[in-house]
C-alpha cells in the first residue's frame, strides 16, 4: 500500500539496522512491543517531546520511553545529575546517601509508601510485591485482572493478551498458574465471590486506571469498591503504579483516585529514565525483608539481593526527576496536553466522518476502531459496566498497522496502534502536529 511504501522510502536506515538485528535477536527486537511490520523504527536521539530516527527523521514522540519520560527526553538537569554521578561511581557495593534521599522523596509523595525497597525494573517490583503479600498473609494465591500487565515474571506472564482461562503460557508451570486467579475487571461481585469461596488469596494486584494504563479502563468507583472489599476480607491490595506513579499526579493513582493500597509498585518515572523500580507500602509488610524484625518474630525473612538495586546513577536521575514533579505542574501539563489531543482527534473523526472513538484519561489517549461511534465520554463511566473486550483496539491487524505506519510517516511515533502517552513537554505545536498527522493518516487510509 501507499502508506507502507512511504514508510519504507523514508526509513532505509531502520530497514538496514533491522536486517542486522535479525541476526542477533529473535524477531530482530528487544521488547515485544517494538514488533512492527515491515520493520520497526530505529532511533538515535531524543529531546523533550521529540525524537529522531537513524535517517534523521523527526517525530513527535507518543511513547515517551514506554512511559518513563514524563519530563520528556533528556531533561538537562537529569542528564547533568546522571553524568556527574557516573563520574563518581555507578555501583559501590555499599549503601549511599542518594538512595535515602530517593526513598524519602517517594515516602513524601506516594501515600502508601511508609517504607521502600528498590529493584531494577517494574517486573522485579511486582515479583517482590506478590512475594511480600504471600509471606505476610501465609496465603498462597494472587488474584489479578484479565489483560492487566504487571511485567513478565512467571505469575504475571499469562492472562494479558490471551490465556484468560488461567492456563499458563509456554515455560510457565501449572503449579505457578494454580497460584494465580484471573478475574474480569470492573466486576466487584466476581471479586467478592472469589473471596467468599477461596480463603487462600493473599492479594489482588491491579493497574489502577485499567489494563494497559487505561486501554481497558477502570473507573475510580471500581478501585474504591476493590479497596473496601479487600479490607473487608483481609486481602492485601497491590496497586501497580509502574506507569501511573508520578504521572497521573505527583502521588500517582493513589493521589488522583484517593485510594491507598497496602503495597504499590513503581518503575519508569521513579528512576528518571534510567533502569530502576521499587516496591513501597505499609511498614509491617516491608518488614518481611527486615533482618531484625523477622528474627524477633522468629521467622525467616524474605531474601532480596540485586546488584543494581538503588544504584547511584538511577538514584541521581530519580531524585532530580521526582523533585521536578513535586515542585512543578509537570503532571498537570501532561494531562492537559492529552486532553487537548483527545478533543482534537474527536473533532477530526467527526470532520472526516470516521466511526471510531477517542478515549482515555490523564496523560493518555486511546483510539477505539471497532466501528461503533463512541460519542459518550467513556471516561465518565462510573457505574457504566464495560465488557473488557469492548474497549480493546481493532483486531483488523492490517488497519492498525497502517494507522501506526501512517502516523510515523506523518511525523508522529504513536504508542503502537493503541494511542499515545503525553509528557509535560508536549505543547501546542506538538498537539497540532499530532492532530494533523491523524487527519492525514485517516485521509490516506480512506476508512
Ligand atoms: N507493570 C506495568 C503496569 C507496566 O506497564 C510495566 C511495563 O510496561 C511493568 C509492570 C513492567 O515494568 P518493566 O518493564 O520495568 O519490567
Amino acid at each position: 500500500s501507499a502508506i507502507i511504501n512511504a514508510y519504507m522510502a523514508a526509513t532505509p536506515g531502520s530497514a538496514a539496522l533491522h536486517s542486522k538485528a535479525l541476526g542477533a535477536f529473535p524477531s530482530g527486537i528487544t521488547h515485544d512491543s517494538r514488533w512492527l511490520k515491515p520493520y520497526p523504527l530505529s532511533c538515535e536521539r531524543g529531546k523533550g517531546a521529540i525524537k529522531w530516527d537513524v535517517d534523521g527523521n523527526r517525530y513527535v514522540d507518543l511513547f515517551g520511553g514506554h512511559g518513563s519520560h514524563l519530563l520528556g527526553h533528556c531533561p538537562d538537569a537529569v542528564v547533568e545529575a546522571t553524568i556527574e554521578q557516573m563520574r563518581k561511581g555507578s555501583q559501590f557495593g555499599a549503601s549511599h546517601a542518594l538512595e535515602i534521599e530517593w526513598a524519602n522523596l517517594i515516602q513524601e509523595m506516594v501515600p502508601a509508601a511508609e517504607r521502600v525497597r528498590f529493584t531494577s525494573s517494574g517486573t522485579e517490583a511486582t515479583h517482590m510485591a506478590v512475594r511480600l503479600a504471600r509471606a505476610h498473609t501465609g496465603r498462597r494465591k494472587i488474584a489479578r485482572f484479565h489483560r492487566h500487565f504487571h511485567g513478565w515474571h512467571d505469575a504475571m506472564a499469562f492472562g494479558v493478551d490471551g490465556h484468560f482461562d488461567g492456563t499458563p503460557t509456554p515455560g510457565v508451570t501449572e503449579a505457578v498458574a494454580d497460584g494465580v486467579v484471573l478475574l474480569p475487571p470492573n466486576d466487584i461481585d466476581a471479586v467478592r465471590a472469589l473471596f467468599e469461596r477461596d480463603n487462600d488469596i493473599a492479594a489482588v494486584i491491579i493497574e489502577p486506571i485499567g489494563a494497559n494504563t487505561g486501554n481497558v479502563p477502570i473507573p475510580g468507583s471500581f478501585l474504591k469498591a476493590l479497596r473496601a472489599v479487600t479490607q473487608e476480607y483481609g486481602v492485601l491490595l497491590i496497586m501497580d503504579e509502574v506507569v501511573t506513579g508520578f504521572r497521573l499526579a505527583p502521588g500517582g493513582a493513589q493521589e488522583a483516585r484517593g485510594v491507598t493500597p497496602d503495597l504499590c509498585t513503581l518503575a519508569k518515572i521513579v528512576a528518571g529514565g534510567m533502569p530502576g523500580g521499587a516496591v513501597a507500602g505499609r511498614k509491617e509488610l516491608l518488614d518481611e525483608l527486615d533482618f531484625d524484625v523477622s528474627a524477633a518474630k522468629g521467622r525467616e525473612k524474605i531474601k532480596h539481593p540485586g546488584t543494581y538495586n538503588a544504584n547511584p546513577v538511577s538514584a541521581a536521575a530519580g531524585i532530580v526527576t521526582l523533585k521536578a514533579i513535586r515542585d512543578t505542574d509537570a503532571c498537570a501539563r501532561a494531562n492537559a496536553a492529552a486532553e487537548a489531543v483527545r478533543r482534537n482527534l474527536r473533532k477530526v473523526l467527526a470532520e472526516e466522518n470516521v466511526p471510531w472513538g477517542i478515549y482515555g484519561e490523564f496523560s493518555f489517549f486511546f483510539i477505539y476502531m471497532n466501528g461503533a461511534k463512541l460519542d459518550i465520554d467513556p471516561m465518565t463511566f462510573d457505574g457504566f459496566s464495560v465488557p473488557s473486550s469492548t474497549f480493546v483496539p481493532d483486531t483488523r491487524k492490517t488497519l492498525t498497522q497502517k494507522l501506526h505506519l501512517g502516523m510515523i510517516t506523518n511525523g508522529v511515533d504513536p504508542m503502537g496502534f493503541r494511542g499515545g502517552i503525553l509528557s509535560a513537554e508536549h505543547g501546542e505545536a506538538e498537539v497540532a502536529a499530532i492532530t494533523d498527522a491523524f487527519r492525514n493518516t485517516l485521509k490516506a487510509l480512506k476508512v
